[in-house]
């Protein structure tokens, strides 16, 4: 029997030469349900309804929205509010946090879940804050989650609202609408995170995550979709969904 030849060096460089050159390996996202122009039309109705939405996270500055958002974490804004209105009173800086002490920040925030661990990672990252950036915020992604307490959804929540940076913090709400919409599926908050930043149009990322948030909480909400309610039901491709016919699109109060 013939042996095979072997493959001469040039024809073996000319087939890789051929090879696609690999830039990294990026995870395949699952396809969204919709046209871009549907997407479009979608976040173009919620600009309608809400022009300038905003969370419902009460601060005063960067750092209380940080503080504020670390202690959102398995608690809900209103209950959050409730508490840090005497806390960022009392404390509005991280020097003034530290000067305030773990105990009565504790105090202030014992109404909340977690208080005790929450109250430390205060200190600390108000610690942090102080000697590694000079009292100040940082608006990069890297640096925040390197502080106590500060994961990568409450860094993408900071970056936007106190940095107007178009990044998209996936909370429960939003995995649950994307997944259910079908607009923008994925089994991690990385990959939901990773698909909308993908599917949204550009003029629409600044606000898009309020928007999703908004329409979660109020509307397409977790045990039962109000579809009645929903100005995207014409649109919307559940099979959760009950209604065909759009609510009125005016801008709400
Ligand atoms: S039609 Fe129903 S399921 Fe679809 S987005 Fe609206 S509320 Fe959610």
């Amino acid at each position: 029997m013939e042996k095979a030849k072997p493959k001469s060096a040039t024809a073996t460089k000319s087939r890789a030469a051929k090879k696609p050159v690999r830039r990294g390996r990026r995870k395949r996202l699952a396809r969204s349900a919709y046209s871009p122009q549907e997407v479009g039309e979608i976040f173009r109705r919620f600009s309608v309804q809400r022009p300038e939405p905003k969370g419902e996270l009460e601060h005063v500055n960067a750092y209380t929205l940080l503080v504020a958002v670390v202690l959102s974490a398995q608690a809900t804004d209103a209950g959050v509010n409730r508490a840090t209105r005497g806390l960022f009173a009392a404390a509005d800086t991280p020097q003034k946090m530290l000067d305030l002490g773990e105990d009565r920040v504790r105090e202030h925030i014992r109404t909340i879940g977690l208080y005790r661990n929450k109250a430390k990672n205060v200190i600390l990252l108000s610690r942090a804050l102080i000697e590694e950036h000079g009292g100040i915020v940082p608006d990069d992604r890297d640096a925040l989650v390197k502080l106590p307490g500060v994961g990568r959804k409450t860094a993408n929540v900071v970056l936007n609202m106190a940095f107007g940076q178009p990044t998209m913090a996936v909370d429960t709400h939003i995995f649950r609408i994307a997944n259910r919409m079908r607009m923008a599926p994925g089994k991690t908050v990385d990959d939901v995170e990773q698909n909308l930043l993908r599917v949204i149009p550009e003029p629409y990322l600044q606000h898009g995550h309020h928007w999703l948030i908004l329409h979660g909480r109020y509307v397409c909400k977790a045990r039962k979709p109000d579809c009645q309610a929903c100005v995207v039901a014409d649109l919307c491709k559940s099979k959760e969904k009950t209604c065909d016919v759009p609510a009125a699109l005016v801008p709400l109060a």
